[in-house]
């Protein structure tokens, strides 16, 4: 089987990543109206009766907007954990899976270990999945790389990383105070030093692909991301992508 992956886009303002086997197809988060949902993956050939489950990593709006009414429409299961589950907004759910962040689950033909992660929501969680010998990992929205981050993403082929501000413009940015405070800090989001030092952990012998991903549309420029992870990449000849809000990153065949 052929394992790939695409993004529907990635940043503040939404987020959804697509990983299919040719059996299962999994969307990994879902920030984007249900119309807005069919026309991004119509751009990839897929349409909503080709979904088989929607995992949700954490309740902020840019990956969980359009969990519900899409799940409800096209009556698909949807996997998060109990914490993340938010009954007044999302109301009732067509198949509702609690997970344990700490335990593997099977998910279609995908074996997937979600991975607990430092951020400032309920319960959240990032995703490790495997099919055929193949295994993608997404990683965004976490403030900072724990040991246990390091270990769960350290054998991946494929690593679709948060890379979301450069320090020196958050800092000189528009955000208010409180808010800059919030996204640098230990349960915001990683900056792009960050991002790239987690790679010194990452086995890069077996990673073939890099996405660079959430990257914020104020506080962040994709060259000066990219400059900062290319700089831990020197011996690295894998393929490097960058996911934006709009056309996220088209199919990248993994195994
Ligand atoms: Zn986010
Ligand atoms: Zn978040």
């Amino acid at each position: 089987m052929t394992v790939r992956f695409a993004s529907l886009g990635s940043g503040s303002k939404g987020n959804s990543t697509l990983v299919d086997d040719g059996e299962s197809c999994l969307l990994v988060d879902l920030g984007f109206s249900v119309k807005e949902t069919v026309h991004r993956l119509a751009r990839l050939g897929k349409k909503p009766v080709d979904i088989t489950a929607i995992l949700v990593t954490h309740e902020h709006g840019d990956h969980i907007h359009g969990v519900a009414p899409f799940a409800r429409k096209f009556d698909i299961p949807v996997y998060l954990t109990h914490g993340t589950y938010q009954p007044k907004s999302m109301g009732q759910l067509p198949v509702m899976n609690l997970i344990n962040c700490h335990r593997v689950f099977e998910c279609g033909s995908f074996e997937v270990t979600p991975v607990a992660v430092p951020h400032d929501a309920k319960e959240p969680c990032q995703y490790v999945l495997r099919s055929s010998g193949a295994t993608v990992g997404i990683l965004t929205d976490l403030g900072h790389i724990t040991d246990h981050v390091k270990s769960s993403y350290s054998n991946c082929d494929a690593l679709l990383l948060e890379c979301n501000h450069d320090l020196e413009m958050l800092e000189q940015g528009p955000y208010p105070a409180p808010l800059k405070r919030r996204v640098g800090g230990d349960y915001g989001h990683l900056n792009n030093h960050q991002a790239a030092a987690l790679l010194d952990a990452v086995d890069l012998q077996q990673l073939d692909h890099l996405v660079i991903s959430h990257i914020s549309e104020q506080n962040n420029q994709p060259a000066l991301a990219q400059a900062v992870v290319e700089d831990r990449l020197s011996a690295w000849s894998g393929n490097l992508q960058l996911a934006d809000q709009q056309s996220g990153i088209d199919w990248v065949v993994v195994k």
